[in-house]
């Protein structure tokens, strides 16, 4: 066991924001927008038309290949199907409902004993997870059932991933504290799924009371192991992650199933476990509001296609914000329009305020190396910055721009602010766009 990887840095955590705030049910809004694109893979097709009732739980938009469905929070009256502002940044369809108040459950929806779900096949389970619209929850958005399915005699290590690096963002250790018995249970599931017999829970040595949690719930469980790590900025990315808990480095290009492991949020382990023991599909996640100018920081349960607005409202803040984030600081996506709804991915809402502003006019590199130093993936930041700005697709290959993880260390360790990580996303879709352009 490694423990810790190669670079890496240590922000500020600033998790006293909100860590010691219980998880609240958000009051359910009036009006809910739910993207039909909420996952890595082919967007849904809605299944409901304007004019429509539905019912919570309510299968709402599906569609064939790498997908999962996407379901009504609430019970209510479909206004529009039409493009709305998400939070990637783009237009993308969604289902306007308004809300009825009346939570009148989809009768599809329908609870099993542990002795019912005992008996149910890996095949079974897997289509459960599917049709329960689940993804990976820390952010990656990849369908479970396909993450489970292609890891299918590959996979020899299971790893429940509570790490949760990033500044602010406490949502996962509130789930781990409030729910350990829930995450468990799923991660029992993905076991079974997966035939293994032994599985690995990593949390940073900053999360003391899911330490504590978790350790109760798993009494008597002799096949689940808790891994303490250093906390560490990026210890949550999945490779730094494998590598910290087995020692095993995966390959450039690979996913994780190529070297045996499997890394699970431990938000999808207790949405897994909602699917199979409530019959309940994704409709609700815990999103950490939080932020240097936030009044009250809260922990929330929140009903997927709440705006970005409404969570504002709830936490207040004392100035004007210099940014809304969705996610943290260090890989969270500004958003330039806060009609945008929660989706399954986002852990958090971070708003910072002007004191963060930092931008260096003609920003030079002095040739520090201190990028370099930092960067987890052992890449050069400094030359994918200079490649990027060839346009040059092969350029960037060279300088390995496609295994940036896009952690953001490198811009933040920059002491001659060169904005490194800004521009490297897009220089990403860049190159697929050259190779899909080379193949045809
Ligand atoms: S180059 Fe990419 S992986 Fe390396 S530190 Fe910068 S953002 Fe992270
Ligand atoms: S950290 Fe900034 S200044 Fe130092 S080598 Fe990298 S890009 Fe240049």
């Amino acid at each position: 066991m490694a423990f810790s990887f190669f670079g890496g840095i240590h922000p500020k955590e600033n998790k006293w924001y909100a860590e010691n705030h219980p998880v609240h049910q958000f009051p359910e809004p009036d009006i809910l927008v739910i993207p039909m694109s909420q996952h890595i893979g082919a967007p849904c097709q809605p299944l409901v038309k304007k004019g429509d009732t539905v019912t919570m739980g309510q299968k709402i938009g599906d569609n064939q290949g790498l997908c999962v469905p996407v379901h009504a929070p609430v019970s209510g009256t479909v206004k529009a199907v039409e493009m709305r502002p998400h939070t990637s940044g783009t237009m993308v369809l969604s289902v306007v409902i308004e809300n009825d108040h009346q939570d009148t459950l989809c009768p599809d929806i329908t609870p099993r004993t542990r002795e019912e779900a005992d008996k149910l096949t890996p095949e079974e389970l897997m289509n459960i997870i599917r049709e329960a619209g689940i993804v990976g929850m820390g952010g990656a958005t990849f369908p479970t059932h396909v993450k489970l399915s292609s890891g299918l005699g590959k996979v020899d290590t299971v790893i429940v991933n509570v790490s949760e690096c990033e500044p602010y963002i406490v949502a996962d250790d509130r789930l781990c504290q409030e729910y350990p018995e829930d995450v468990i249970a799923g991660l029992e599931i993905v076991m079974k799924v997966l035939g293994l017999k032994e599985a690995h829970i990593a949390l940073e040595d900053n999360k003391p009371k899911a330490k504590a949690a978790l350790e109760k719930a798993m009494e008597g469980k002799p096949g689940i192991l808790l891994d303490i790590l250093p906390a560490k900025y990026p210890q949550g990315a999945e490779k730094q992650l494998i590598y910290a808990v087995t020692g095993r480095e995966v390959p450039s290009g690979g996913l994780p199933a190529a070297v045996g492991c499997a890394v699970v949020n431990s938000a999808t382990c207790k949405a897994i476990s909602d699917a199979v023991y409530d019959g309940m599909p994704l409709i609700r996640r815990i999103v950490t509001v939080s932020g240097d100018i936030v009044m009250e920081p809260k922990n929330l349960m929140v009903p997927i296609g709440t705006s970005f607005n409404e969570l504002l409202e709830a936490v207040g803040h004392r100035e004007n914000p210099y940014k809304v984030l969705s996610g943290g600081p260090m890989m969270g996506a500004a958003q330039y329009d806060l009609a945008v709804p929660v989706i399954k991915g986002t852990n958090a809402v971070t708003i910072l305020g002007q004191k963060n502003k930092f931008v260096v006019d003609n920003p030079k590199c002095i040739r520090c190396g201190k990028c370099v130093e930092v960067c987890p993936m052992h890449l050069m930041p400094v030359l994918i910055y200079k490649a990027m700005f060839t346009g040059d697709a092969d350029e960037m290959l060279a300088v390995d721009l496609m295994d940036c993880i896009e952690c953001g260390c490198c811009a933040y360790t920059c002491p001659a602010g060169v904005p490194l990580v800004l521009g490297f996303r897009a220089a990403k879709q860049r190159v697929r766009n050259a190779q899909a352009a080379a193949k045809k």
